[in-house]
């Protein structure tokens, strides 16, 4: 009887999330029988990894958890679907904790830029519902649409893994691209109607916290987080050189810089001190305070450019640019 083979064991250019020569390497697979009759899940996802760790010793750690996940979950879309649900949701929570714990305990109030705006507890149990239920009614879904998208787009699912050199210029540069996209559509949502229908929800805490970095309508979650996303694919589109596992780092670090810039607190050792162009809880927390000015996410200089800062020294130099025009009329 023939038999067709195997989706993922065809040429990796067309159906690739793992390297054909290293299905090869994995003894137990025939790769031209059907799927699943070929990597039978073996009981527990360790027994799939003790497996993988006999045949493939020349991996490394990180990269036999990666193809045992994949060969255990036996479903592509699936695999790349619960992995990136739930690194996004252990990030942003436990990212959040601390924050919880800091608030609650009041180690560093003193470092609390809005120190008579505390959170309490219920406040941060009610935000952490809505933002939970927007997860699971919005997010997930269009998560279960990335190995799709991942793939159509040519981003690389196989092993070995990319340099970490690779890596980081590769993020540096998303970092770039998404704090521009950011701008320009936060700024956009501050438009009189655009606020009233979308981004007052966001607004609702003048005194940010952690876990409000993602309290949001879901327009605006998708129209930003659209930068997010769009940003690595557009690179991949470009120079055809993206792994998954890049991108899910990058996403990790936006949502560390997300929940950070929302914490609350400004410390002598925050970023900003070491790279001035660096935004931080600094920048965001005035733009709740205020709601005007500082728009971007990640970096300063789009608000220092396009003259959008508020910041004490941005204010003085508006002022004295102002007493200067009307000196020389
Ligand atoms: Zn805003
Ligand atoms: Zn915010």
């Amino acid at each position: 009887m023939s038999v067709s083979p195997p989706l993922f064991c065809k040429p990796p250019l067309l159906f690739g999330w793992l390297n054909y020569t290293l299905l090869w390497n994995l003894s137990h697979i025939d790769p031209f029988s059907p799927r699943n009759s070929t990597v039978l899940p073996l009981g527990t996802y360790w027994d799939q990894y003790q497996d993988i760790t006999k045949s493939n010793t020349h991996l490394s750690v990180a990269e036999r958890l990666w193809v045992a996940w994949y060969a255990w979950v036996q479903n592509d879309v699936l695999a790349t679907g619960i992995m990136s649900f739930a690194i996004h949701e252990l990030f942003y929570f436990g990212r959040s904790l601390p924050w919880i714990f800091i608030d609650s305990l009041g180690f560093f109030n003193r470092y609390k830029i809005q120190s008579n705006k505390v959170p309490s507890l219920r406040e941060q149990w009610d935000c952490a519902k809505f933002v939970l239920l927007s997860h699971f009614t919005v997010e997930l879904p269009q998560i279960w649409l990335f190995h799709p998208m991942a793939q159509f787009f040519g981003l690389s699912t196989s092993i070995p893994f990319p340099s970490p050199w690779t890596m980081t210029y590769q993020i540096a540069v998303f970092f770039v691209m998404e704090d521009t996209w950011h701008y320009f559509f936060h700024r956009a949502l501050h438009w009189g109607p655009l606020y009233k229908a979308i981004h007052k929800i966001h607004h609702q805490y003048s005194a940010p916290f952690g876990l409000a970095a993602e309290y949001a309508s879901p327009i605006e979650v998708m129209i930003l987080g659209f930068g997010t996303v769009s940003s690595p694919i557009l690179w991949c589109a470009f120079t055809g050189n993206l792994h998954i596992l890049t991108m899910y780092i990058w996403i990790v670090l936006r949502l560390f810089q997300a929940v950070d810039a929302h914490s609350g607190y400004e410390f002598p050792w925050s970023l900003h001190h070491f790279l001035p162009f660096w935004a931080g809880a600094d920048h965001h927390d005035l733009h709740h305070e205020k709601f005007i000015g500082n728009y971007s996410s990640s970096f300063r200089w789009w608000d220092y450019l396009l003259d959008t800062e508020y910041t004490p020294d941005a204010l003085k130099r508006r002022r004295e640019k102002k007493v200067k025009a009307k000196k020389t009329q």
